[in-house]
């Protein structure tokens, strides 16, 4: 019975790998995902930082936790209530694997990053007179190059900017997917669209589509559901990303421990990755907006994530998110809360905190860029695996949040 299994689970592998350049070889077996609620300051920093305790979401009072089927005990002792939400991750795998396959349109589907740099160097082509490409900002730990994309139609020299940077999160496919959609509509109606000329006519978007290429590969060819880069370690390998900026770095909601989810690095930007990011977004001025692409949760999240104190611009900040989350809801109905990055729950050393720290707007001239982590679709049903017809609606639904956020921050820069 269990050869019969593990046959099916081989065979399967191989289609996959066969038709969209997919491959997997680490499987999920007893493994499980638990929404727990109530759960307490305390016992929420034993779980995050515990090996084999992987968090899929906050949201509310509630997290969603993938763990082996052994663990739930674990989860009892510490006094937390949890309730089965995925009574198979593997299951859950084999089922998104399913619609991995190749259609006609670019957005119906997921891409490798090889399909990806390409089809971003033949946008840059295409659109030439307001594209800008960079091949490479820096490279990763494998060697991978990380590109940037300017797309405006000004030409003066202190143009405002709106930095927006993705695929942090190697496993979170919907975010890559989501800047690209975001790049093809503007590029797309510039020069047929009032709005969006209007917007690219004064204002700068860099779009940085890889944080994380090596953690993004990775998922690609071995493990599907991995979070982190690609830092080797023993018995552990990689950094969480988002929790290695140089910003309050190690002070909450991170872990020392290399094989924990959220393991935060050897100190402050060690690794490549963040170091490439921040000094990219440093060497510009005049960045008013900067957002961090992540799923999922649908949350739209504001300063600060390490402290539950109010960022100086909070009543503005609060505004902005609020009005997103009223325009996203007018498209689908997908309803995303808006709220202070800390929630419930710290966390440390994250990008979107970096971006309005002074850090981070120390070259940046007069202004403070309003950092935001937008968590993409979707509330749990499928998480990390969103199927790619959830693409194109998901893209849609931030148009207006990410027209009005840039608008809204052109005509009201924070200010340091
Ligand atoms: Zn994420």
């Amino acid at each position: 019975m269990k050869t019969t299994a593990l046959l099916v689970l081989l065979v399967g592998v191989l289609i996959y790998s066969a038709s969209a350049g997919y491959s997997r070889t680490k499987i999920y077996e007893d493994e499980i995902v638990v929404r727990c609620t109530n759960v307490s300051r305390v016992q929420y920093q034993a779980i995050s930082t515990q090996p084999g305790m992987d968090i899929w979401s906050i949201k509310d009072d509630s997290i969603d936790v993938r763990i082996s089927r052994e663990s739930e005990m674990w989860l009892r002792q510490l006094g937390v209530y949890c309730t089965m939400v995925h009574d198979s991750v593997e299951l859950l795998i084999q089922q998104f694997e399913q619609k991995l396959t190749v259609q006609q349109e670019w957005f119906e589907e997921y891409h490798t990053y090889e399909e990806i740099i390409q089809w971003y160097e033949e946008l840059a082509n295409q659109y030439s007179e307001i594209v800008k490409y960079e091949p490479s900002i820096g490279k990763s730990y494998e060697g991978r190059d990380q590109p940037a994309v300017h797309i405006t139609a000004s030409s003066t020299s202190d143009t405002l900017k709106m930095y927006f940077q993705c695929q942090i999160h190697a496993r979170e496919w919907i975010s890559g997917a989501v800047c690209g959609y975001i790049v093809n509509y503007l590029l797309e109606n510039y020069g047929n669209n009032e709005d969006v000329t209007k917007l690219l006519d004064t204002v700068e978007f860099i779009f940085v589509p890889f944080v994380n290429p090596d953690g993004y590969a990775y998922t690609w060819t071995n493990d599907r559901l991995w979070r982190k880069n690609r830092r080797p370690g023993s018995p552990c390998a990689g950094v969480d990303l988002n929790r290695n900026y140089n910003d309050h770095w190690n002070e909450g909601g991170s872990s020392s421990n290399p094989c924990s989810e959220t393991y935060h690095g050897a100190g402050p930007a060690s690794e490549p990755e963040t170091q490439n990011t921040e000094n990219y977004f440093r060497s510009h001025t005049g960045i008013v907006g900067a957002i961090d692409w992540h799923s999922y949760s649908q949350l739209l999240l504001r300063p600060y994530g390490w402290t539950s104190t109010d960022s100086p611009d909070e009543a503005q900040l609060s505004a902005l998110g609020d009005e997103m989350s009223d325009r996203i809801f007018a498209v689908h109905g997908k309803f995303y809360t808006s709220q202070k990055s800390i929630g419930l729950y710290p966390t440390s050393g994250t990008a979107s905190d970096w971006f309005y720290s002074d850090n981070a707007n120390e070259n940046n001239g007069e202004y403070r860029a309003a950092g935001f982590t937008i968590e993409l679709r979707d509330t749990g049903l499928y998480g990390f695996l969103l199927p790619p017809d959830q693409i194109i609606p998901n893209g849609e639904e931030m148009i207006p949040a990410v027209m009005y956020y840039a608008n809204s921050l052109l005509e009201n820069p924070l200010k340091k």
